[in-house]
């Protein structure tokens, strides 16, 4: 038996406990991160082309099944997905899921803070890379940062604890104001995640000249993914995808978990938009 299944362990081959899926719910974005997307956006997908709502809640019951306790909601940006709260609401219902958390550029959080809190997200990650205007604009290419400032200050209003300023360190850029943002995120009662910079093209251009808690090193990965078209992703850094068994989740789900390869490579399969980061 290649796996070990023990109630609500799921080890991989290199004996990692995997209990975290990701799922990029759109590959559409409201802005166009300089280090993520092409500056033209991204060619429009059909809505059949992207994972339904029923799938993913189809997913989420088997991810349960095989371990699964913690989900995050990325993609794209997940609060332009239409009914968004909705599907929260059905992945909050499925017993068995403990940490429901998704990671947003912060841009509607002004507008549906309350209302992610309602539904039932336990913690928020906002994209943040830098506290100056100017620098904001030149870095997301549309977009304006004081969306994304009230929206810090709606999610604080309504009860999130745990919320996290994640912060790609780009050299020369924005790695002058680490202190600054510490600072900031102290006196707003936040924490900083900080993130190296990479290509997905090669995980040896992750920038390692920064102390970052993010990417995590490959010995200690607990992750899988689940991609805005419904494959699964084994690993960030690699081409391995998984096409998803409708009739049969938790096989592929399995699978992928079983396919996850010691250390990461190089992706040239797919975006960071359509995998969630
Ligand atoms: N749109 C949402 C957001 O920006 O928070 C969620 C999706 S985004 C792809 C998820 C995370 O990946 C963000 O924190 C983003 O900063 C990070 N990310 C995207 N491209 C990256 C890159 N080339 N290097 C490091 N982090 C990256
Ligand atoms: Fe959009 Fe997030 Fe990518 Fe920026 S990092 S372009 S906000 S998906």
């Amino acid at each position: 038996m290649k796996y070990l299944r023990m109630s609500w362990l799921m080890l991989d081959k290199f004996n990692r406990e995997i209990n975290y899926l990701r799922i990029s719910v759109t590959d559409r974005c409201n802005l166009r991160c300089t280090y993520c997307m092409p500056s033209e956006g991204i060619p429009k997908k059909k809505h059949m082309d992207i994972i339904s709502y029923e799938d993913i809640i189809k997913i989420v019951r088997s991810a349960v099944e095989i371990g699964i306790n913690k989900i995050r909601i990325t993609g794209g940006e997940p609060l332009v997905r239409k009914d968004i709260i909705s599907l929260i609401k059905g992945i909050k219902s499925v017993p068995g899921v403990k940490e429901l958390v998704i990671t947003t550029n912060g841009v509607l959080l002004e507008k549906m803070a309350e209302d992610l809190k309602r539904a039932g997200i336990d913690r928020i990650n906002i994209s943040l890379d830098t506290l100056d205007e100017k620098k904001y604009k030149e870095l997301v290419r549309v977009g304006e940062i004081s969306h994304v400032l009230k929206g810090i200050e709606k999610v604080i209003e309504a009860g999130f604890t745990g919320t996290k300023i994640n912060m790609v360190l780009i050299p020369g850029f924005n790695d002058n104001e680490i202190e600054d943002m510490k600072k900031f995120c102290k006196s707003k009662g936040l924490s900083l995640q900080r993130i190296n910079h990479y290509s997905l093209h090669d995980i040896n251009s992750i920038n390692r000249k920064y102390e970052a808690e993010r990417p995590l090193k490959c010995s200690v990965c607990n992750r899988i993914r689940l991609t805005s078209e419904g494959k699964l992703k084994p690993c960030l850094f690699s081409d391995i995808e998984i096409p998803l068994d409708k009739d049969d989740p938790e096989r592929s789900l399995r699978q992928a978990v079983l396919s996850k390869p010691r250390h990461g490579s190089m992706n040239n399969t797919s975006g960071n938009w359509e995998i969630g980061g």
